[in-house]
């Protein structure tokens, strides 16, 4: 091996490495992002509630039944979990209980 090889694959080996290291404190961090607020302004553009019972479906421009985060395609984390990171709300958490307008069925 050259010397400007094992250079090459001594720092590709240092990044791979740094990339392993910084994985879990991503995960560490989503479980301490905020709860979002009802009264967040992006939230309320996209009329985004704790609980989607309080919605009537009849509001819903797409006709499922049944829906809340925990079945949307958006959501993150994982199942089971009260609040869970979405896909809409990046460094916030919502409810799994909670709707947004939105809601996307999964595939
Ligand atoms: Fe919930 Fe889906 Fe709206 Fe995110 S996009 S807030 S998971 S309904």
């Amino acid at each position: 091996m050259s010397k400007i090889a094992r250079r090459q694959f001594i720092q590709l080996s240092a990044v791979a490495a740094a990339g392993c290291l910084v994985r879990p404190g991503n995960e560490a961090n989503a479980q301490d992002m905020p709860k979002i607020e009802e009264s967040d302004p992006i939230a309320q553009s996209l009329k985004y509630v704790h609980d989607a019972s309080s919605v009537d479906p009849a509001q819903r421009a797409n006709p499922a039944t049944d829906q809340d985060c925990a079945n949307c395609a958006l959501v993150q984390g994982a199942d089971g979990d009260e609040w869970r990171p979405c896909q809409i709300f990046p460094g916030k958490l919502v409810n799994a209980k909670g709707w947004c307008s939105v809601w996307a069925p999964m595939a």
